[in-house]
């Protein structure tokens, strides 16, 4: 069926596949994305293979700009029926290094940017009584993380907001998961790769259970299950799409 989905941090890594592939089921997707030249690029990607894209320049932390992009998705393709929200920052520091500024703007784009993006689209999903929502948060929110307590305060947030928003929002037929990606090879794996931040893809791989890292198709494939038709009875639920890390 066609929806209208939203996909924030849609023009890069795993958001940007989800939102190949959410376009590729037929849905119309708009693109947030804090950077308008990837968010374009991402929807002249998008609509080569005929499906209809949408690129909206916006900071998730910015509650007026969210607004903003929302109404113009409204105005574009109708009201929001489902929402991924991708877009987030990584940083590594040691816990007493982390200033002040450092971990509001991590809360700010990873935990508030969420809230902002949902708040303003789930009025759309209560009118229609249909809804489907997928916050991907992050494997170091269940197991911790050195270097990372700013990241992970954020995550284990959108965790948390995940499971109250799916007991706030079942009655209304929306439903709410999260997936905690593990090692997954993207554009921000590879810039912290390249600033020494983590190891490389290969150490990971020889680490992980399955054997390699994880790719943007591996979240895309849970993804777009959770915000189909089918999957109206899971709700509240991490989905952990990890290569096999017991958590
Ligand atoms: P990525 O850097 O390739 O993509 C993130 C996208 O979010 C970028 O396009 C970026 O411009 C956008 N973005 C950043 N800040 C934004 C803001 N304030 N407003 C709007 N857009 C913004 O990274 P990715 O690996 O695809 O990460 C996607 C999500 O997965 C992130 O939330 C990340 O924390 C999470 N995650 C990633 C991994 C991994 O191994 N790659 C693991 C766990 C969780």
């Amino acid at each position: 069926m066609s929806r209208v989905a939203v996909v924030t941090g849609g023009g890069s890594g795993m958001g940007l596949e989800i939102c190949r592939q959410l376009a590729a089921r037929g849905n119309k997707v708009a693109i947030f994305d804090l950077s308008e030249d990837n968010a374009a690029a991402a929807a002249a990607d998008i609509a080569q293979s005929g499906a209809a894209a949408l690129a909206v320049a916006v900071d998730v932390a910015d509650r007026a700009a969210v607004d903003g992009g929302i109404a113009k998705v409204r105005a574009g393709f109708g009201p929001v029926e489902i929402m991924v929200t991708s877009a987030g920052l990584d940083a590594f520091s040691t816990f007493t290094d982390i200033t002040a500024e450092q971990w509001e703007r991590m809360l700010a784009v990873n935990l508030t940017g969420t809230f902002n993006c949902l708040q303003a689209a789930i009025p759309d999903m209560v009118a229609a009584g249909w809804g489907r929502i997928v916050t991907i948060s992050s494997s170091s929110a269940q197991s911790g993380a050195k270097r990372m307590a700013h990241y992970v305060a954020s995550k284990g947030g959108v965790l948390g907001l995940t499971k109250a928003l799916a007991l706030e929002y079942a009655p209304n037929g929306i439903t709410v998961n999260t997936i905690p990606p593990g090692f997954i090879d993207t554009p921000m794996i590879r810039r912290a790769q390249d600033k020494g931040d983590v190891p490389g893809v290969d150490t990971i791989a020889k680490a992980t259970p399955v054997r390699r890292a994880g790719t943007p198709a591996d979240i895309a494939a849970a993804c777009v299950f959770l915000c189909s038709e089918e999957a109206g009875y899971i709700t509240g639920q991490a989905i952990n799409v990890n290569g096999g890390w017991y958590l």
